[in-house]
């Protein structure tokens, strides 16, 4: 499996002129045929921040729009150390043993935000990176965590195009990436550690509102018993023991669903997986799987206006010119920010609608 080409694609999107030239439809044709070295070359087309790239990428996601849309989403989320890449190398492992296509990305808060961690490293699933019907994409190690975000769902579409059957979006809990990540996908499981007091923690930043399962990780050795404790906790703190019927099953409406697991001796990950699996299933009878990926385009479409207009305000010359005096004024107190944002665009607008007239 080979992640890095070797050389950079050609940006003219017209006909292959050399042995590493790839025009838009050479890309489309070699994701459709599951060719993983064009697969990754694709990833790395996508993920460039070259504009001429940019453009080629653009005319390949439509080219390969068709495709996209069949994968089940999951983002995978949790504290640093919770064991997400362990569990995800055990689940990943039972999917391809089922010959599943399964694709892992990560987004790595870490380039933006302290406290974050270098995320979707293949050495930390080498199991998983070896498997023929796996592939691992290394998180973009730069940019914003809006433009990371916007570079990890234009890769998914690549995978969904190369038929791969689940793909798992990994995050360490730090908040906001956590929030861009269930905006990506379409169920997720936050993996948490027993004893560390996260029950309540967990339920006050909100996490019932995007976990689908939680699962306590690590209930094994001398910590199954603190494992089975926390989930108790969470159950109880959920209200879900209400739901609970005469059999002890949980009610099918009861979302988010408590587990314990142990990723290490891979105890515990089919019963999540099949929880994830009847959720989706749930979904796509409701319809309500369509409506949430429908919202997310909107969402979509307005941080790629944002990040664009971001980008086209700060990288303005007329705008390089009077930032850095302005970025002085405002740090050493003498102008509010707010006057000097205005400034900032009015500078942009003016100039721009000079070149417009
Ligand atoms: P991440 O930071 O959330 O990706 O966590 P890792 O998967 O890197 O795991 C952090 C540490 O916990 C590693 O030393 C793992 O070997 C260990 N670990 C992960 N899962 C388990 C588990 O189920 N049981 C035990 N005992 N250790 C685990």
């Amino acid at each position: 499996m080979t992640t890095s080409p070797e050389s950079l694609p050609n940006p003219s999107g017209r006909s292959a002129t050399g042995p590493n030239k790839l025009s838009v439809a050479d890309y489309a044709n070699g994701i459709r045929a599951r060719q993983i070295a064009i697969v990754a070359r694709a990833l790395t087309l996508v993920e460039s921040s070259n504009p001429q790239h940019q453009q080629q990428a653009e005319r390949l996601l439509m080219q390969i729009l068709p495709f996209t849309g069949a994968a089940i989403r999951v983002g995978i989320t949790g504290p640093p150390g919770a064991g997400k890449s362990t569990f995800i190398e055990a689940l990943g492992l039972e999917l391809t043993q089922a010959n599943q296509r399964v694709a892992v990305l990560a987004i790595d808060p870490s380039s933006g935000v302290a406290g974050g961690s270098i995320l979707g490293d293949k050495t930390r699933m080498p199991g998983l990176a070896a498997h023929a019907n796996a592939f691992i994409r290394p998180s973009p190690s730069a940019g914003t965590l809006g433009g990371v975000a916007r570079r990890t769902r234009e890769c998914m579409q690549v995978f969904e195009a190369a038929d791969y059957d689940v793909i798992l979006v990994e995050t360490v809990g730090v908040g906001q990436s956590e929030a861009t990540v269930v905006d990506l996908v379409d169920c997720t499981i936050t993996l948490l550690l027993p004893g560390a007091g996260d029950e309540l923690q967990a339920i006050k930043r909100g996490l019932l509102e995007f976990a689908d399962v939680i699962a306590v990780n690590k209930a094994d050795d001398e910590q199954e018993a603190a494992a089975e404790l926390a989930a108790c906790q969470f159950r109880q703190a959920l209200g879900l023991w209400r739901h609970l019927d005469d059999q002890g099953a949980e009610d099918q409406d009861s979302w988010p669903r408590v587990f314990t697991c142990s990723a290490k001796y891979r105890r515990g990950v089919d019963a999540i997986w099949q929880a994830i699996a009847d959720r989706h299933a749930e979904m796509i009878a409701a319809g309500s799987l369509q409506e949430r990926r429908r919202q997310q385009q909107l969402r979509w479409l307005w941080s790629a206006v944002d990040d664009h207009l971001r980008d086209a305000v700060r990288h303005h010359p007329r705008v390089r010119e009077i930032r850095e005096s302005l970025e002085q004024q405002v740090l050493a107190g003498s102008i509010p920010a707010e006057a000097a944002a205005r400034q900032i665009l009015e500078a942009w607008r003016t100039t721009t609608a000079g070149l417009q007239s």
